[in-house]
């Protein structure tokens, strides 16, 4: 019955007969990056379509990959996936172990297809249950359907692949078309394809949860990626348990995005037909936790960045400055305890602040008075 009303509640604020657009690892993922965002989380609850949001708010997000990029992507997960995952097989037992040698062509890819992201769903757990139930060959899943709850609804979610070990362990498959240089990746590139692997390692526990014995779900994720520019396929393993865990309390956090939609003005909506005043106060109706990370991870950024520079707040410089600037909030508020206007004294944050100050006075002044200028 509660759910119900929520489910309502969160319908009125997309707006009428808008549709709630499903959420995806990406979001979820996302989700976890910035956990503190109740703008966010709220948004992303209700489904509302974030990248038409930032549109009618006038700051686009300029979200999206090329054509070229994605139809490279898809090229070069084809070729890891292709003669029923040998490679990419091959490619998991080197990093995780787990079993014998592959041999080509007598791994078991079940056939995933059914009608519906529910018919797909119930096909991937069933095939993860035969795979369980008659361990010691490897099982090939090529791009299962998994389900978690989120906030009452499902979201439906689709990793690359998932393997089950002869050993009986599941592990995550991630493919990505970012280059692995010597061995390395982009570490920002590989921290969101570990929070994305993160909620499907969460999706998987969901179904082993109804398995005797459950299954052992690998912590450590398969990152596959292009080697040195090639298309040929290099592969890391990922230790992903810090994401896991931040991902689920994130999650466990959603469902009180019924708190977050109680305290909203009488009214507000985030229909994108509506004209953009209305949507800025609505938006604005939503507390938001701004950092320089948005910017990689969510469509308002460009909104919410705007917003958080003309307030002054000193979180739009990045949080490790936010963090050490404790209760001092605002850009006039740290000029003010420098300078000597406001703070407490005995604060670190200010004395530090303070000292700045003096060293900058006497910098200037030795400048002025004695140093020659250099250019
Ligand atoms: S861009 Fe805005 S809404 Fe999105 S996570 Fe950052 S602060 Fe929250």
């Amino acid at each position: 019955m509660r759910g119900t009303a929520l489910r309502h509640q969160l319908a009125e604020l997309r707006g009428a007969d808008v549709p709630p657009r499903p959420l995806d690892a990406r979001a979820l993922a996302a989700l976890a990056a910035n956990p503190g965002c109740r703008r966010r989380a709220l948004l992303d609850g209700a489904g509302v379509d974030k990248a038409k949001l930032a549109d009618a708010l006038g700051s686009p997000s300029g979200f999206g990959q090329s054509q070229f990029a994605l139809t490279r992507g898809n090229a070069f997960e084809a070729k890891v996936k292709a003669d029923g995952g040998t490679e990419l097989l091959r490619l998991v037992r080197e990093r995780l172990g787990g079993g014998p040698e592959p041999v080509p062509g007598e791994a078991r890819t079940p056939d995933l297809t059914a009608a519906g992201p529910e018919g797909r769903t119930a096909r991937t757990a069933l095939a993860l249950r035969e795979a369980a139930a008659d361990a010691g060959a490897w099982t090939f899943l090529e791009h299962p359907m998994l389900a978690l709850d989120v906030a009452g609804t499902p979201a439906f979610l689709e990793p690359d692949a998932v393997v089950v070990h002869p050993d009986g362990t599941w592990t995550v498959v991630e493919i990505k078309s970012f280059p692995m240089i010597d061995g390395s990746a982009d570490a920002a590139k590989v921290g969101a394809a570990a929070r994305q692997a993160a909620v499907y390692v969460l999706a998987l526990e969901r179904v082993a949860a109804h398995l005797d014995p459950p299954p052992r779900i690998g912590h450590r994720i398969v990152l596959v990626c292009p080697k040195d520019f090639s298309n040929l396929p290099a592969a890391s393993a990922v230790d992903v348990r810090k994401q896991v865990s931040v991902t689920r309390r994130q999650l466990d956090r959603l469902t009180r995005i019924e708190d977050i939609a109680n305290a909203l003005p009488e009214g507000t909506c985030f229909d994108v037909t509506h004209p953009a005043e209305e949507l800025t106060e609505a938006v604005e109706a939503v507390p938001a936790t701004y950092a320089p990370e948005c910017l990689a991870a969510c469509e308002l950024a460009f909104h919410c960045r705007d917003r958080a520079r003309a307030a002054g707040a000193v979180t739009s410089l990045g949080r490790g400055l936010r963090a050490e600037l404790g209760g001092l909030t605002t850009v006039d508020g740290v000029l003010a305890a420098a300078h000597g206007q406001a703070g407490d004294p005995r604060d670190p944050a200010v004395a530090a602040l303070r000292r700045a100050a003096e060293l900058r006075a006497e910098a200037l002044d030795f400048q002025k008075g004695v140093a020659p200028v250099c250019r």
